[in-house]
């Protein structure tokens, strides 16, 4: 396995792949690599020759009161899992080496960051478009796999690799989940022992909704506040929970039938910040 922060050697040894006309995929990550990663790692394994995972933590996608200095970082884990998972190589580079000190260009967003994350995080999906545009210039993969737990993240890069012509095609993968339900995130390695007892009713109070709707309730404001007025009993701060288009990521009040949408949340479970979400389908 390479492992590597030169983005000239990265660059090298996937054209020499190209070159044996080997495809590539890449996997970005920022590190602490968890089973869900790993999914990814496996997905992608199936579907290319050559597999690159990046780790890097970008400070581009963090404000200014975020966990830029506290986000876990692991790398020599990080190399054993991917080495187990069979990766071709590992991109890490630093981060003086991806930005400049004084960068004069920077890429903006209309309308797909103005709800959900977006809305509570200005900047945040500007830092992600930025990097994975660097990464897919920087590694140029034919393949990219995303995770559905960041559903907000995949919207945004399908439309940028639209839109910037990015030769590269994109896979969503699904959510790995502990026994329990709670989306893995390196994140919830913040959480206290009572803090991971009460997070998987996040995965619960969605279930619940999910279920409601597939039942017939195309009015679903009432059971989404009741939701979360149940959360909020037991600890949890609500940033966002609702019921939004899977294209254009605005919020529904009133769903059709037969529509594809999206029930997401973001909560704060203590400092934690934890996000989960389900694709449904209203049926009635
Ligand atoms: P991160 O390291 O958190 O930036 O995540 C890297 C990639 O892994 C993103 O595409 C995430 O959506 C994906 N990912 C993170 N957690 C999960 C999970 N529990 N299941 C599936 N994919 C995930």
């Amino acid at each position: 396995m390479l492992v590597t922060g030169s983005i000239d050697e990265i660059r090298r040894t996937v054209r020499l792949w190209k070159r044996e006309r080997l495809t590539v995929g890449l996997v970005p990550t920022m590190g602490a690599l968890h089973e869900g990663h790993l999914h990814l790692i496996r997905r992608m394994r199936e579907e290319t020759d050559r597999v690159v995972v990046s780790v890097f933590v970008n400070p581009t996608q963090f404000g200014p009161n975020e966990d830029y200095n506290h986000y876990p970082r692991m790398l020599d884990e990080d190399l054993k899992l991917c080495r187990k998972q069979r990766v071709a190589a590992v991109f890490h580079p630093d981060r003086s080496d991806i930005y400049p000190s004084d960068p004069l260009f920077s890429i903006g967003i209309q309308r797909l960051n103005e709800h959900l994350c977006g809305a509570t995080r200005p900047g945040f999906f500007e830092g992600v478009s930025l990097i994975v545009n660097k990464l897919f210039n920087i590694v140029e993969p034919d393949v990219a796999i995303f995770g559905q737990k960041d559903y907000q993240q995949f919207r945004v890069v399908s439309r940028m690799v639209e839109e910037f012509n990015h030769p590269v095609r994109l896979l969503m993968s699904d959510i790995v989940r502990a026994k329990d339900g709670l989306a893995l995130s390196s994140r919830n390695s913040y959480l206290s022992n009572q803090e991971r007892l009460a997070a998987p009713s996040l995965y619960r109070s969605l279930r619940y909704i999910s279920g409601q709707i597939e039942q017939g309730v195309n009015e679903p404001g009432l059971l989404i506040q009741h939701q979360v007025r149940e959360l909020e009993e037991k600890g949890f701060e609500i940033d966002y929970l609702g019921i939004y288009s899977v294209d254009d990521l605005s919020p529904l009040e009133h769903l059709e039938s037969g529509r594809n949408v999206l029930l997401a949340a973001a909560v704060y479970l203590g400092k934690t910040r934890l996000i989960d979400n389900l694709l449904l389908s209203s049926k009635h």
